[in-house]
């Protein structure tokens, strides 16, 4: 096990796109740590170039202490899953698992039992003469785990491992996976597009757009505090209301003509803001008061046990999830007034 850490890492992939540009990170040695982003955002290319499969066009990558970037891949121990698992079909489980200790020449009888120890604590252990077309997804995948598991490197490198599953395997792959790192205690990087698998997975966050970081932190600080409008935007399992605001005279954000509370700011009067505020985070009548933006109901979409609507007004669209149980008809006027404490201000992005 091991720290990785990454000091002005850059790739620019011959042709001239820049997919890193100078990432400074530093991954503790144990941390389950989640590089989130959009697609095409740099993350497989941040992974492969820590694995050594790409070489680094500027900066250093670190792991253990030891400056690794100019190794090639199979002297860096660290073990990479890839998202589509990348087993080989002709072998079976046990063959696949034992396959990385074949190449380190451990002897025949000593690969079999570690591939069939490491089987075991996957659960795959009634699996091994098994071929890989005769599992199910989940299966695979836990095959792949097993493989990088047996030779026991100094991080996991994992490559959007749970994007091949169904809705429901994939819940279960998480908690698996999230179960062992916390057994083993291994320094993990999971690579993924998806905001929910970060927070629910990770002990921090980086968050990528185009090549660069824009926020490291924990869950809650990234869910809690984003850093910019992209992190509040990307981040959350319903859309972020980003507002046009300006400060009015006592200290409230003026948004679409109504005044509304904002907590602590110290911004000047006159100064314009984007006024942030989850749909989570405001409450929804069908009477005007203070503080409260009123709209018409356009769109009423089911989360299941809630409900997200939508309203038009001044302000432009907002959306604000009412509970599952209050009658919303399209067409009538409602008002969501935001909580003050859970507002965040931003100023010129
Ligand atoms: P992500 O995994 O976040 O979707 P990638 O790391 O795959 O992003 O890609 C980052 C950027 O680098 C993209 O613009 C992509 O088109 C480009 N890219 C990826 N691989 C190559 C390559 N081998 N050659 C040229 N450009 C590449
Ligand atoms: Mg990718």
């Amino acid at each position: 096990m091991a720290a990785i850490e990454l000091a002005a890492l850059s790739k620019v992939y011959p042709g001239g796109v820049t997919a890193l540009d100078a990432v400074d990170l530093t991954i503790a040695d144990g941390e389950f740590f989640a590089l989130l982003g959009p697609s095409g955002c740099g993350k497989t290319t941040l992974l492969r170039t820590i694995a050594g499969l790409e070489e680094a066009t500027g900066g250093a990558v670190r792991i253990g202490g030891d400056d690794v970037t100019a190794l090639p891949p199979g002297r860096r121990d660290v073990a990479m899953v890839f998202q589509d698992y990348a087993l080989f079909p002709h072998m079976s489980v046990s063959d696949n698992i034992a396959y990385p200790l074949r190449i380190k020449k451990v002897a025949g009888a000593e690969r079999r039992a570690k591939a069939a120890e490491t089987a075991e604590a996957l659960g795959l252990g009634g699996l091994l003469e098994r071929r890989p077309g005769q599992l199910s997804g989940g299966q695979q995948q836990r095959v792949a785990l097993a493989r990088a598991m047996a030779y026991r490197p100094r991080a996991f490198l994992l490559d959007e491992p749970l994007s091949n599953l169904d809705a429901r395997m994939r819940l279960e792959a998480r908690t698996f996976l999230k179960r062992l790192q916390r057994e083993l205690r291994v320094t993990c990087v999971f690579v993924t597009h998806d905001q929910a698998e970060a927070l629910a997975l990770a002990d921090r966050i980086a968050v990528l757009d185009d090549g660069r970081v824009r926020q490291i932190g924990t869950p809650a600080e990234v869910f809690r505090r984003p850093a910019n409008t992209f992190v509040a935007s990307f981040i959350g399992s319903t859309p972020m209301n980003l507002l046009d605001g300006v400060v009015t005279g006592d200290g409230r954000i003026g948004v679409g003509g109504v005044p509304l509370p904002a907590g602590e700011h110290g911004l000047p009067d006159g100064e314009r803001v984007t006024f942030a505020v989850r749909p989570e985070y405001l409450g929804y009548g069908t009477e005007p008061v203070a503080g409260a933006l009123p709209g018409r109901v356009t769109v009423v979409e089911n989360l299941g046990s809630a409900q997200l609507v939508t309203l038009d007004g001044d302000a432009g669209s907002v959306q604000v999830v009412v509970d599952e149980d209050v009658p919303v008809p399209l067409g009538t006027t409602g008002y969501a007034a935001p909580r003050p404490e859970r507002v965040l201000l931003y100023r010129g992005d």
